[in-house]
């Protein structure tokens, strides 16, 4: 099944108009091809009506247009929240979810099929790492939704890396889809409207700080007790605590944007008063905001999410240090579609 043919969404800008030279066609059918792929979301290049039909032949030939294909889509019960298995061209499997709330539709992407981090709370660190994502596969599922929006005058409003995935142990691709995504003459999803979650690479953050991008960081701290993080949270081992948030604090102060601390509450674990002083403490005079939310069960990790008390509890604390605090709805728990929910299930296939 595998294709010897690139994914267009592959392709820079510039990469092709570079084709297109070489085609000896003239530099607007970059232009025009680009607004067919991500302005009017065209999957079918002999849909593209705006170039000639022997140019639209040849294109199809030397490129793939889609680059993933849906296995499988459910619904939460209440029809807001929409998961999408997606098997791509090799075979792997990714997962994808939409979120419609309010005026926003949010979709939550795979920077990786499975991850290699081992997350003990995570049922994608439970299925393990397959491979990276190329940038034209990150764009695709995109792409796909913006397709399906299309359908009911929907459109894209916020991108979050919250799928699949460790996004910055993809780095180079993550960043070059976020650039696709960003171009204002295609897709023009302005820098605000997507967000990195990061495990908390501490080299990555720093990098991610130098490039001054608009885009939204959200760390997933948990807890800032070095034991309990390397327990749930192995990469804590080569990034503990005071590095991770070192990192954080130089973002803040290289980019002056105000960066938000992920903390999934588990009964017993993180959740009490004293865990969060201690959080409070350390992020004192840190420009950040913390999203609390409730563990969602996974198949092989035994604890529960907190409950809503205690989380209140908790984020009550961080509020009376003067840092703003807000629980996270759980969203699609329904069909598995919610934080660190998504794994792909090979059995889906059949
Ligand atoms: N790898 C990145 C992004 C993908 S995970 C990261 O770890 O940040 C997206 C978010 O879901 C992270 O904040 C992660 O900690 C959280 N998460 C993972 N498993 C979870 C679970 N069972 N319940 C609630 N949140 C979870
Ligand atoms: Fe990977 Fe993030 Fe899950 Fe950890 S929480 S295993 S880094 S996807």
């Amino acid at each position: 099944m595998t294709s010897q043919r690139p994914l267009i969404f592959d392709l820079t800008y510039s990469e092709l108009e570079d084709y297109f030279k070489l085609k000896d066609e003239p530099a607007y059918r970059a232009e025009q091809t680009w607004v067919a792929l991500y302005k009017y979301f065209k999957v079918d290049v002999h849909d593209i009506s705006t170039l000639p039909t022997d140019l639209r032949a040849q294109l199809g030939e030397d490129f793939l247009f889609e680059g993933l294909t849906p296995l499988r889509t459910i619904r939460s019960e209440d029809g807001q929240t929409v998961k999408t298995l997606f098997e791509l061209e090799d075979g792997a499997l990714i997962e994808a979810v939409l979120m419609r709330y309010d005026e926003r539709r949010t979709l939550c992407i795979s920077s990786q099929s499975g991850c290699g981090l081992g997350c003990s709370f995570c049922a994608t660190g439970q299925m393990g790492f397959s491979r990276n994502l190329t940038s034209g596969e990150i764009v695709a599922q995109v792409m796909f939704f913006a397709r399906e929006l299309a359908k009911t005058d929907e459109g894209v409003t916020n991108v979050v890396f919250m799928g699949m995935g460790e996004p910055f142990a993809n780095y180079k691709q993550v960043m070059a889809a976020l650039d696709r995504l960003n171009d204002p003459r295609g897709f023009g999803l302005g820098a605000r409207r997507m967000t990195i979650s990061t495990v908390g690479l501490a080299h990555k953050i720093r990098q991610f700080a130098d490039t001054e991008s608009q885009i939204n960081l959200a760390v997933s701290l948990h807890t800032v007790d070095d034991e309990l993080r390397s327990q749930l949270m192995p990469i804590n081992k080569k990034y503990p605590v005071a590095s991770l948030l070192d990192a954080c604090r130089y973002y803040v102060e290289k980019t002056n944007r105000r960066l938000t601390f992920e903390l999934a509450l588990i009964d017993g674990v993180n959740d009490s008063a004293a865990d969060a002083r201690a959080l409070a403490y350390q992020l004192q005079g840190l420009l950040c905001h913390v999203n609390l939310i409730p563990l969602n069960p996974t198949r092989s990790y035994a604890k529960t999410g907190s409950p809503v008390d205690r989380a209140k509890a908790f984020c009550d604390v961080l509020e009376e240090s003067n840092i703003p605090c807000t629980i996270r709805l759980r969203r699609g728990i329904d069909i598995a579609a919610g934080c660190g929910q998504l794994a792909a299930d090979s059995n889906l296939k059949s």
